[in-house]
């Protein structure tokens, strides 16, 4: 068993990242925000303690923390953090970020990625024209509809959401369905001719 712990944060450490021994997440967070010092500030006295729990909550004093422990700057290849910048490397991205996400962290992604699963679309198997802008708007709205009763299904499967009183619930839906709604017709754009498709199976 690797008992070594990381010189920032006390998590299992996985080896000497920019000159000290480092768990993985402390290791991403440095190599994307070696640069970035004067980005962040500390919300509180500068003194922040840094353990896996609370090493999420002041970025200021675990970037402090990190140089304290020796971790160098130099070391990291800004060559391959700023590839790593590019859109087409966004599944390295969350790769990275999902190794910096705690144990309750990790399940709560986990609950929402599975409630998340009805949110999508049917395959794609009709492709109809419309021809005028009216009848764009009547799928449009009708697709509106189906994505808010189904965003309201998500969310009763997510149990923070539950644990909220109705009042909250209601006021978080209605200002929530708008912005998910326009986030998942992201999905439906197609970049390289520049025009909507809208999936209209399963719409009446
Ligand atoms: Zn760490
Ligand atoms: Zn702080």
């Amino acid at each position: 068993m690797n008992d070594k712990k990381c010189c920032v944060c006390g998590d299992r450490a996985v080896g000497n990242n920019f000159n000290a021994l480092t768990c993985e997440s402390c290791r991403s967070f440095f190599r994307r925000n070696a640069f970035r010092v004067e980005e962040f500030h500390c919300f509180f006295d500068n003194n922040c303690s840094i353990n896996w729990l609370t090493r999420k909550f002041c970025k200021t004093c675990r970037l402090k923390k990190c140089f304290a422990v020796g971790m160098k700057k130099n070391i990291v290849d800004t060559t391959v953090s700023n590839e790593r910048q590019k859109v087409s490397d966004i599944p390295t991205l969350i790769r990275e970020l999902i190794f910096s996400f705690n144990e309750l962290e990790m399940n709560r992604f986990r609950e929402l990625f599975s409630s998340a699963v009805m949110l999508r679309d049917p395959v794609l198997k009709t492709i109809s024209e419309t021809n005028t802008y009216m009848d764009s708007f009547t799928v449009l709205q009708k697709r509106a509809a189906l994505k808010c009763n189904r965003i309201i299904k998500m969310s009763t499967n997510i149990s923070e959401f539950t644990n909220l009183c109705e009042e909250d619930k209601i006021a978080l839906l209605k200002t929530g369905c708008p912005e998910v709604i326009c986030l998942l017709t992201v999905v439906n754009f197609d970049f390289n001719d520049n025009y909507w498709t809208v999936p209209v199976v399963n719409i009446n």
